[in-house]
């Protein structure tokens, strides 16, 4: 199957978060199991050049409508570990992807709305007919809306599109300049059954573009999946959703095990399996020296996040206070898009300033990431949603123990120590329920007191959590079978 993949986001070259590493884990899943996987991405100036070999233009001069002229572009190619992936590189005075950075800008709608016309001008033009186009959230939800209104009849009927919904908390609501801007029919898109946001007669949703006008919906975890169709979690889509029940389903992200994976990881001094569990502990010792921690008989607690708003900063806040009062020490490594999150957090960095037991890094870095998942034995994913979640899976693999709220994929993968109905082996973690200090000290003091008085037990989490299989197997093969199921 030819399979086209079109994302803002690829990991290691073009990463903000989870969506990185959904493009790169799935389409190298697919690969291997003998699809054809093209990715085709924007070449954002703040690509990660060194992690891309042969880079070089594959097509010059891609003229793509832009309101009433076009902007022309070029199209390169590199391959990003052994990934095949076109970047579009747009050339007008607007710098669409030269802004030093992935999202945050005024006219982010307007750059992916382009982005997405230049793709499909690409696929056209150069000929290209995926049997399948996989669409990401809202930068990419206009795709599916131009391959039924305009490319169809340009004899791109052919390629079916499936789209997946990684985060509904961010939609492309935007204006009917988008539409112009494509020389889409306003009149035709800005109605309840097609564009309209569902909040704001005057608003053109992208995400909801994305889901009515695609083949097939998936959203990237079962539980996420019932909370946006039926609670407020949905922002809004919870009807759309409805409507379109029969073409939408959850399927449980994995993680990218040649990535992620104690025993092969070359960003980590010590490999380990869970077999080989003791060595896990030089990890620890490198970590408290790359970040000035004290070598102490103490658990290191670890929070590895954006830190949005989603993510409950308000708890992450709270448990790093509560593991130091509770003997542990604490590393976190999060970077803050919001300016007041953002001084919250640099105060409590000056705070704890020559702390031998806590350290906060603040910003993006792939690098520490790994070492603090290999060196840490706890980690605190608090979040008031979780489409999947991503560090909890990754951390067991490093055999570092999840204490999670019991929301969306968190719920799906982390599972009780004590209250879980699985068998033993299965389990793997601490849930709590309660968005408050109480509910997340009701699970985090569970595993600290574990730590200290029965680290034999807490030897058996770690491996339990070590041996689940969240690798892309089993979602592969579920999306191979939507793939077929919609080109059937
Ligand atoms: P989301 O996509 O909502 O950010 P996920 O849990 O799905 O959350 O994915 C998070 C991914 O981003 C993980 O691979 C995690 O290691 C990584 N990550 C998050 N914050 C940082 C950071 N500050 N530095 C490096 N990696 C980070």
């Amino acid at each position: 199957m030819h399979i086209v993949m079109v994302s803002s986001e690829c990991a290691p070259i073009a990463k903000a978060g989870g969506l990185g590493d959904f493009v790169q884990g799935l389409s190298r899943e697919l690969a291997i199991r003998g699809n054809s996987v093209e990715i085709i991405l924007p070449k954002y100036d703040c690509l990660r050049y060194d992690r891309i070999w042969g880079m070089h233009t594959v097509y010059r001069d891609l003229w793509v409508p832009f309101y009433d002229i076009a902007i022309r572009c070029n199209v390169e190619y590199g391959e990003a570990d052994g990934l095949k992936c076109f970047f579009i590189d747009p050339h007008s005075q607007h710098g669409f992807f030269n802004r030093g950075t992935i999202y945050g800008d005024a006219d982010d709608n307007d750059r992916f709305a382009f982005f997405s016309r230049a793709v499909m001008e690409f696929l056209l033009k150069s000929g290209k007919r995926p049997d399948l186009i996989h669409c990401n959230d809202w930068q990419t939800g206009l795709i599916p809306v131009l391959l039924f209104e305009v490319y169809t009849g340009l004899g791109m009927g052919h390629s079916r599109v499936c789209y997946s919904l990684h985060n509904v908390g961010h939609q492309g609501w935007t204006g009917p300049h988008i539409l112009h801007m494509n020389r889409l029919d306003v009149g035709r898109l800005m109605t309840p059954e097609r564009m309209l946001s569902p909040s704001n007669p005057h608003e053109v949703n992208l995400m909801k573009g994305g889901i009515v006008f695609s083949n097939f919906v998936t959203t990237v975890s079962p539980r996420y999946a019932w909370e946006i169709q039926h609670t407020d979690q949905g922002m809004g889509l919870q009807g759309v959703l409805q409507t379109h029940d029969r073409k939408f389903g959850g399927v449980l992200n994995g993680i990218d095990y040649s990535t992620w994976n104690p025993e092969i990881d070359p960003l980590i001094p010590a490999n380990y399996t869970v077999d080989s569990l003791p060595t896990k502990a030089l990890n620890k010792v490198a970590l408290r020296q790359r970040v000035g921690l004290t070598d102490v008989f103490k658990p290191l607690v670890a929070v590895v996040s954006r830190l949005d708003k989603q993510k409950g900063v308000e708890l992450i806040r709270h448990a790093i206070y509560y593991s130091l009062a509770q003997g542990c020490q604490f590393v976190l490594l999060g970077s803050a898009p919001d300016p007041a999150v953002n001084a919250e957090f640099w105060r409590i960095k000056h705070e704890m300033e020559g702390s031998p037991d806590c350290h906060l890094e603040l910003g993006y870095n792939e690098e520490l990431a790994h070492l603090i998942y290999a060196g840490s034995d706890i980690i605190v994913i608090p979040s008031v949603y979780e489409p999947c979640g991503l560090t909890q899976m990754i951390a067991m693999k490093y055999g570092c123990v999840p204490v999670a709220r019991r929301v969306g994929g968190l719920a799906d993968t982390v599972f009780d120590a004590n209250y879980s109905e699985r068998p033993f082996e299965q389990r793997n973690g601490y849930v709590f329920d309660d968005l408050t200090y109480d509910g997340l000290e009701s699970a985090l003091s569970r595993a600290i007191g574990l730590w200290y008085r029965f680290p034999e037990y807490f030897r058996q989490l770690r491996s339990n959590g070590m041996r689940q299989d969240n690798s892309w197997n089993h979602p592969g093969q579920h999306y191979i079978d939507i793939y077929n199921h919609i080109r059937a």
